[in-house]
Parts: C-alpha cells; sequence; structure tokens
C-alpha cells in the first residue's frame, strides 16, 4: 500500500550551499545529515509539512548521484513514495514485468528499507521507502 509522498530528492555538487537557500531562505529547518554509503551519498533531510525534500551529495566521483549531475546537472533526481509491505509490492511489480533497479530492499536513510524502480517505465526515478518504527 502506497501512504504518501515520503520526500523529493534533489541532487546538487554542495549540501552546505543548497542548504542556504532552503534554511535561510525558505526558513525550513534541518533535520540532520546522514551518509548512506552504499549508494555512496550524503543525504540533508529537511522536513516539509508531513513529507520532506532530500538534498543529495555525492561522496565519490563515481557514485549515481555524482553521474546523474554530470549528465543532467543539480536538480531533481527522484520522487519517493512511502509504502506499507515493501517486498510484496516488489514482488508484485515484478509479475506485472515493471522494470526494477532494486528487486530486492536496501537499507537507506535512517534505516529505512528502499528500493528504486526504473525510469524506463515511470519516467522520472521514483523510490519506494518503508520506514522503521
Ligand atoms: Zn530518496
Amino acid at each position: 500500500m502506497i501512504k504518501k509522498i515520503s520526500h523529493i530528492g534533489i541532487a546538487v555538487n554542495s549540501i552546505e550551499d543548497a542548504l542556504k537557500l532552503y534554511t535561510e531562505a525558505l526558513g525550513l529547518e534541518l533535520k540532520g545529515i546522514e551518509v548512506v554509503a552504499d549508494q555512496k551519498v550524503r543525504i540533508a533531510i529537511i522536513p516539509v509539512g508531513n513529507t520532506r525534500i532530500e538534498l543529495l551529495e555525492s561522496t565519490d566521483p563515481e557514485g549515481p548521484i555524482a553521474k546523474h549531475i554530470k549528465n543532467r546537472g543539480e536538480g531533481l533526481h527522484h520522487v519517493a513514495l512511502e509504502v506499507e509491505g515493501i517486498e510484496g509490492i516488489l514482488e508484485g511489480l515484478e509479475k506485472k514485468e515493471i522494470p526494477l533497479v532494486d528487486k530486492k530492499p536496501r537499507i537507506g536513510a535512517e534505516g529505512a528499507k528502499i528500493a528504486f524502480l526504473h525510469p524506463k517505465a515511470t519516467k522520472a526515478l521514483i523510490e519506494l521507502v518503508e520506514p522503521t518504527e
């Protein structure tokens, strides 16, 4: 079951540079910054109502965020949907032959289970997120 938009992921060259806009100009508050080594990314979490913006900075020149910025510049990277029962949803999508980046969930920011669908099908990169309690 899909519950809401979990977050919008924005690829940036520098979290520190981008944060000034989101915190000083827009008045949002930074909840925290976390490194997800598995995805070679550093993530700034900025709550907005019951969802959030995540600023994504690469920790490695070969990481997915660095590649995205090289090809398309800084900007919108993915939309994440909060779900319940991520394994079952992935199985169902696989049965429908929807292309998936991750057939099994990985661990993302704040220990959540995450999986990306392939943008070939969804047109924009879509992430499923099941938060831990
Ligand atoms: Zn995300």
